[in-house]
């Protein structure tokens, strides 16, 4: 199938590669020229495992061409997926300028039979809206289909996530674009994922409702937190203890310094918004967006709590939002990082792939190459990120390199007995 994928980040980025190593012709379009011509020279534009190689095959294999080019992108393709960013607006919406640009595109080039995709997380009610602006825009009649295709994939697993979805969802009234999108997403069938057919705005609403609910659980653990530290117990042996019964599971159930990243803050918000806008009670998720701001400031209240941030240096360990990615947006990381200045500390950092974004965005720091590096001759050292190589760092070393042994965990990575028993001040978060 000839497909053109809008929008190359983290998203649409995974997604064209991922349809091009089925062996679909992809054209990736970007309004970014700088992106696309570091794509076009076969250079990947973001941290993500798995992908090089991918991208590397089809690339060269010539099922993957990138473009800034809307026009010939539209008319050479048959499905049109929408993968461009829906960022908080200043009213905490979603911001949809992007979707309606490129609605309004497709409506303006559109020479045949399309089927136009939503993989960006919209809110009910887009896919009516980006139907409308296209036959706004048409000069001549062509018929058309929009569908909702949520798109789940975690950053860090975002290729197996591809290629082995939990589900995949279409949301359409039209079995013209249903076949299609079957035919489409035939391989994903063929492993015996669910590929799940529904109306349109029930599709809309599942993205919203699946990122809500892991953000309660996290927002639910880390109000449970505070109580286990009042009271002497241990949020890690509670979210065991509830993840062992079937009805809970264990996912989604770390208390620690808040999610953050490009979609959790945001989705949570415009879900708000929407339930507002149509008169419904966001109690909910209100809550979980407050316990979640306030939760971004324990690492900061902890260590004041032992030490006098003024003039004092403290070395963190973590940037990115999550393990394996370099994606930094409202990451913990940030307000920890950015409070900590205010307060008058001199900060030194570290993470495995996130430098490049952090040195962007975050200015007035000492970025290191090395975790033992970022600590020497500090005063305490916070965990934001539970990169998978801090776990197992000698934190014998790591005490010589401090100038004081204090370590704030925001991950719970570390055994608290073992680091008391080292002659740490150790401080988790719940226990
Ligand atoms: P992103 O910011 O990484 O990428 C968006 C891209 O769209 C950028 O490269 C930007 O230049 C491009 N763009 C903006 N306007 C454009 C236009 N008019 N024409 C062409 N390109 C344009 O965003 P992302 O993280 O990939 O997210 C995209 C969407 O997918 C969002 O709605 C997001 O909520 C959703 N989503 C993201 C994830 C994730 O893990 N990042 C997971 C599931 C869903």
């Amino acid at each position: 199938m000839n497909l053109t994928v809008v929008g190359t980040g983290y998203v649409g980025l995974v997604t064209g590669v991922g349809f091009a190593n089925l062996g679909n012709n992809v054209i990736c379009l970007d309004i970014d020229k700088e992106k696309i011509n570091t794509l076009e020279s076969g250079k990947l534009t973001i941290y993500e495992p798995g992908l090089q190689e991918l991208f590397d095959r089809n690339f060269k294999g010539g099922r993957l061409r990138f473009t800034t080019d809307v026009e010939t992108a539209i008319l050479e393709s048959d499905i049109i997926f929408i993968c461009v960013g829906t960022p908080t607006n200043e009213k905490e919406e979603a911001d949809l300028t992007a979707v309606k640009e490129v609605a309004k595109a497709v409506g303006k080039h559109m020479n045949q039979y399309k089927v136009i995709v939503n993989k960006s997380t919209v809110p009910v009610g887009t896919a009516d809206l980006v139907r409308e602006i296209i036959l706004k825009n048409q000069e001549s009649g062509v018929e058309f289909d929009v569908v909702s295709n949520p798109e789940f994939l975690r950053e860090g697993a975002a290729v197996k996530d591809f290629e082995n979805p939990n589900r995949v969802i279409i949301g359409t009234d039209s079995s013209r674009a249903e076949e299609i999108l079957m035919s489409l997403y035939r391989s994903v069938a063929r492993t015996d994922r669910p590929v799940i057919v529904t109306d349109i705005k029930s599709a809309e609403i599942t993205k919203y409702a699946s990122n809500a609910m892991l953000a309660t659980r996290i927002s639910f653990m880390n109000q449970l937190a505070h109580l286990c530290e009042e009271t002497g117990a241990d949020i890690k042996a509670v979210s065991r203890g509830m993840g062992l019964d079937n009805r809970i599971g264990p996912r989604f159930l770390q208390a620690g310094v808040g999610y953050g990243g490009s979609c959790f803050p945001k989705d949570v918000k415009a879900l708000i918004a929407t339930l507002k806008q149509h008169g419904c009670d966001a109690d909910l998720f209100e809550a979980v967006n407050r316990i979640n701001e306030k939760q971004k400031s324990v690492a900061v209240d902890k260590l004041s709590s032992v030490l006098d941030l003024k003039g004092s240096t403290i070395a963190v360990w973590g940037i990115s939002f999550k393990p394996k990615t370099d994606d930094i947006r409202e990451a913990p990381s940030l307000t920890v990082i950015r409070s900590l200045q205010d307060l008058g500390a001199v900060i030194h950092a570290f993470d495995p792939v996130a430098m490049k974004n952090a040195r962007h965005f975050l200015t007035g720091i000492r970025y290191f190459d090395d975790p033992y590096e970022t600590i020497r001759d500090c005063d305490a050292l916070v965990v934001i990120t539970e990169w998978d190589e801090f776990r197992n760092l000698d934190m014998r070393a790591v005490k010589v390199l401090l100038r004081k042994p204090i370590v704030v965990d925001g991950r719970n990575i570390y055994d608290p007995k073992e680091m008391t028993e080292l002659g740490y001040t150790y401080m988790g978060i719940g226990r």
